[in-house]
């Protein structure tokens, strides 16, 4: 007789669930951080194209090789927390990509990863501690204000509407969804602009017109962030919680 499929979570109660569907851990961040890197690489000419509109054509490039250095170093690395994870990330960034990109990414995932500690999981409101610590991250690195047409111009709105959403008793998933919803309406935003940060800068009001590529990329990252929570969730609840697999 084939045995019972187990559903791990059928006798938990709405609390129980309610809880576990809150949770991010190591394998949520790994798979974020894959989805960013296949994003990445399908993205990686159209990055570079925008790029080359109002810079020096190497953004795709330039995240794509970085990424492709990060998942060859997280994927060597069996045991490790998701902030761990993340600032392996931002250390293997700053030291494979130039540019602009480089020291603000780098400075982004190592800030998150710095921000989440050594927490084998975090909640809704560390995550939000996290993203917080990027961006303040990338304003003192780079100096850059909300309307200077730079990844900041994603960031924000997609910090703010994630906030939001927590605050007004949103779930996770509802709330990475509004950020990745807003970080594209900025990232939209950025085309009527003039650059007054980074190279676009030099062009002076040749800027105008034209999308900018980090607000892109990072729009590209808050849209792998709601793909892996919510392929996290359905793993966590379809295919059994990886918390219940071994124990009762
Ligand atoms: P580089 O401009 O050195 O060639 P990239 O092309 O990889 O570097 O990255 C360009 C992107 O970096 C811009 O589209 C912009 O979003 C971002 N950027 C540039 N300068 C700043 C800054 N000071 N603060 C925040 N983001 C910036
Ligand atoms: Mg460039």
């Amino acid at each position: 007789m084939p045995a019972a499929v187990a559903v791990p979570w059928a006798g938990w109660s709405p609390r129980a669930r309610r809880e576990a569907a809150r949770i991010v851990d190591a394998a949520c961040v790994r798979l974020w951080l894959t989805e960013v890197a296949a994003r990445l690489a399908a993205e990686r000419d159209f990055l570079t194209q925008l790029d080359a509109a109002i810079g020096d054509a190497d953004h795709g490039v330039n995240m794509h090789r970085g990424f492709t250095a990060v998942m060859a170093r997280v994927g060597a690395v069996e045991e490790a927390t998701g902030g761990q994870l993340l600032k392996l990330a931002g250390r293997t960034f700053v030291s494979t990509v130039g540019g602009a990109a480089g020291p603000l990414y780098g400075t982004a995932f190592l800030q998150a990863g710095e921000a989440l500690g050594d927490a084998e999981r975090f909640g809704p409101k560390l995550l939000l501690d996290a993203m917080r610590a990027s961006l303040e991250g990338v304003q003192r690195v780079g100096a850059a204000a909300p309307g200077d047409k730079t990844m900041v111009d994603a960031l924000t709105p997609a910090l703010s509407a994630y906030e939001l959403e927590l605050r007004t008793g949103g779930s996770l998933e509802t709330a990475v969804s509004g950020a990745r919803e807003a970080a594209a309406e900025g990232m939209r935003a950025t085309i009527p602009l003039q650059a007054r940060k980074g190279r676009a800068s030099y062009l002076g009001p040749r800027s105008v017109g034209h999308q900018d590529p980090g607000a892109t990329s990072t729009t590209l990252m808050f849209a792998a962030l709601e793909q892996a929570v919510l392929a996290d969730r359905s793993q966590r609840f379809a295919g059994g919680a990886r918390r219940r697999v071994s124990g009762p």
